[in-house]
């Protein structure tokens, strides 16, 4: 594992299987400079169990890079539970990964990712507290619950920041109106994608949409007066900003050639194949808005609730900072001809070092 491309310099790593109910998983504690390390519980057909491990590193690393951006006091951590086919995973499964998290003490916290349901994590939650993203509660200003649509909220203050800073579109006029009137280009429509759309649609933008799902089209369709394209298209319109919303890894040498948009901001987790990639976007002229910084809003909703914030507009105030900290990145990419990811991943790291310190 020490030797994996995707280890970097993750605390703890624990690797699990449980007979009874056949879970079998990782949990990688990347940071807990800032914090517990936070980050939520993915189920995925993995190719094999190094395939499981390097996403575990990867996305933990991500948590702690997205907390610490976000300025919440919380490290960095990702659990994976591999699945053997579709069917659904039994409630003993989430009932003994409740055991492992708990095993460990508080040093990982654990929420819902891909493949896993608000209705997985209450079972979670039976058997340990260290969880978030469960259903709202009165004692916690009713924070919690689903944080797709903060992190859809967060994503469209994001494409303001970018639109400003990468088409010149000024405030003089409110600053809803920094996207009227702009074509955008959203690709996939599910928890994250449709409310982005709703966003989108009430400030004046005009939309270009695509999923896999064509129900998920049609809803939108009929409700945001969006164009439907094919999904292989989606990236590749004449827009003017792109919102890859749905899987990562969907930009690479290939691709950004062939993008047409001068912004890239969009929710989706891990979006550039490799950390060159954000250089030939800049390369490129294309504004990216760094993945992990533009998406918060969810981890945000998530954390506070498990931090017990008892401030009901707390989770809005910091989604709502999540465009001061994009126009800040856009501005030290722009005066010192670096890269957005490389600015973001730079911030993430002097945070973590600080917290290290303190
Ligand atoms: P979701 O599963 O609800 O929606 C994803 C949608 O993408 C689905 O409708 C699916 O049909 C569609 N899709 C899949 N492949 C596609 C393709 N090739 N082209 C077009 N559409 C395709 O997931 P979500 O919660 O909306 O999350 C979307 C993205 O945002 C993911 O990358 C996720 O990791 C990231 N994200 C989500 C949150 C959150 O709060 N839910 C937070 C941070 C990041």
């Amino acid at each position: 594992m020490f030797d994996a491309g995707a280890f970097d310099a993750h605390e703890k790593v624990t690797f699990f299987h449980d007979a009874a109910s056949g879970l079998s998983g990782i949990v990688a504690v990347h940071s807990t400079a800032l914090g517990p390390a936070m980050g939520g519980c993915r189920a995925w057909n993995y190719a094999d169990s190094a395939a499981a491990l390097t996403d575990a590193l990867r996305l933990s690393r991500g948590m702690s890079f997205k907390n610490a951006v976000a300025g919440l006091p919380l490290g960095g951590g990702k659990a994976v539970i591999m699945r053997n086919g579709n069917a659904p995973l039994s409630d003993a499964v989430f009932a003994a990964f409740g055991d492992v998290v708990q095993s460990l003490g508080g040093i990982y916290v654990t929420a819902e990712d891909v493949g896993v349901s608000v209705n997985n994590m209450a079972t979670v939650a039976r058997h340990t507290s260290y969880v978030s993203g469960l259903a709202p509660s009165d004692d916690a200003a009713g924070i919690g619950g689903d944080p797709s649509p903060h992190t859809a909220l967060g994503t469209f203050f994001g494409i303001r920041a970018a639109v400003r800073a990468r088409l010149n579109r000024t405030d003089l006029q409110g600053l809803t109106v920094a996207v009227q009137g702009l074509t955008v280009a959203v690709q996939g429509l599910g928890n994250v994608g449709r409310h982005l759309c709703d966003y989108l649609h009430r400030a004046g933008a005009k939309l270009i949409v695509a999923d896999i799902n064509p129900s998920s089209v049609d809803y939108v369709y009929s409700h945001y007066d969006a164009t439907a394209v094919a999904v292989s298209d989606t990236l590749f319109q004449n827009v003017h900003v792109v919102a890859p919303c749905a899987l990562g890894a969907v930009f690479d040498e290939t691709s950004i050639g062939k993008l047409q948009a001068k912004v890239v901001a969009g929710a989706a987790n891990n979006q550039l194949c490799t950390d060159a990639d954000g250089q030939r976007l800049f390369d490129a002229g294309i504004l990216y808005a760094p993945d992990y910084v533009i998406n918060a809003g969810g981890i945000i909703s998530c954390g506070l609730e498990y931090l017990k914030e008892t401030d009901p507009q707390a989770v809005a105030t910091r989604v709502a900072g999540i465009e001061a900290t994009l126009s800040e990145i856009f501005e030290r990419s722009r005066s010192t001809r670096t890269p957005t990811n490389v600015i973001a991943d730079a911030m993430a790291r002097e945070s973590l070092a600080a917290g290290r310190l303190s």
